[in-house]
């Protein structure tokens, strides 16, 4: 049904980005809590780009994908989008009230198996993501991982579209994104996911991003050299084979050599994990901030 902003009480601020504000809300009178993402819609391109957001979240109807449940005009112009409430937060979240300890390998591989399915479900409906990092994979408290932010991604109308224009966040950008001639950018858009992923997963394990030294500010230009003339980035020695294999197949610079969605799924990293096991250890990475989150509320 219509929603209309004054039917919702801010709660907290959740989070904020280039996209706009994101709160925590309370629907009045029936109590439901969601979030509640406001676009600054003040010029074309960032009108084009909430309209585009809105028609993809709309499109999907996945557990894999953030719930979309409506669009409120705001007073002064701006359109905001009405979203499930993802209890745990954000990897990035996680990350950091891990103090930067890494994730263990199995709980990663319960991860990557989640986003992956995830990006299926965007792929088979010509959706590319592009923005695909920590803070754009939201958790629940049952451990579900999904999909968010669809500000900067594109539906492929055609199957060969180059898809390569300067959007998204560009630390997580594959090697093609800069440089299509030279890394297959035509080959199939894609497979900028993927890299982005396996930069994600490989985040994880490290505790920090993998392209710099912890710490450092990214820039643009440190960023497309380090991306572009380095060599892909790579987990440590003591990490598994299979681990290794698995984050190799992510992180080629050349598109084409890269792996597939459908590919990884099938890849012993993934397919061949304990499930049990692997589940497990991601709810241990929950529960402390499933725990500080209920003191706050308490
Ligand atoms: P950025 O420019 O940093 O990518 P953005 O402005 O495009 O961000 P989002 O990524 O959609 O906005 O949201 C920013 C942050 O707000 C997320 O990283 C997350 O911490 C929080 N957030 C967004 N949506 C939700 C949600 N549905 N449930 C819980 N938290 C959310
Ligand atoms: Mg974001």
């Amino acid at each position: 049904g219509e929603h209309r902003l004054s039917d919702f009480e801010k709660i907290k601020v959740l989070g904020h980005g280039n996209g706009g504000i994101v709160h925590q809300v309370r629907h009045r009178r029936t109590g439901s809590v969601y979030a509640l993402k406001t676009l600054t819609a003040d010029d074309s391109i960032s009108r084009r780009q909430a309209s585009r957001e809105i028609e993809i979240l709309r499109m999907c109807d996945s557990p894999t994908v953030v719930r979309f449940h409506g669009s409120i005009p705001t007073p002064s112009g701006d359109v905001a989008i009405l979203l499930e409430y993802m209890d745990a937060g954000s990897l990035a979240s996680l990350l950091t009230a891990r103090g930067g300890r890494p994730f263990p390998e199995a709980a990663l591989a319960a991860i990557a198996h989640q986003v992956l399915l995830g990006l299926s479900y965007l792929h088979s409906h010509q959706i590319v993501h592009r923005d695909i990092k920590p803070g754009n994979l939201l958790v629940s408290a049952e451990g579900e991982i999904k999909i968010a932010d669809f500000g900067v991604s594109k539906i492929l109308r055609r199957s060969l579209d180059p898809c390569v224009s300067y959007v998204g966040t560009c630390a997580y950008m594959s090697p093609e994104r800069f440089d299509p001639d030279r890394y297959g950018g035509n080959y199939d858009a894609y497979a900028a996911d993927v890299w982005s992923l396996g930069l994600t997963v490989l985040e994880l394990h490290l505790g920090h991003f993998p392209l710099l030294p912890p710490g450092q500010r990214p820039d643009w230009a440190t960023l497309m050299c380090a991306i572009c003339f380095g060599e892909p980035p790579e987990l440590p020695e003591t990490a598994s084979d299979n681990f290794r294999d698995f984050i190799g197949r992510c992180l080629q610079k050349e598109s084409s050599k890269r792996w597939s969605v459908a590919q990884l799924l099938a890849h012993p990293f993934i397919a061949g994990r304990n499930q049990a096991d692997s589940d497990d250890s991601f709810r241990d990475i929950l529960s402390p901030s499933l725990q500080q989150q209920a003191a706050e509320e308490s």
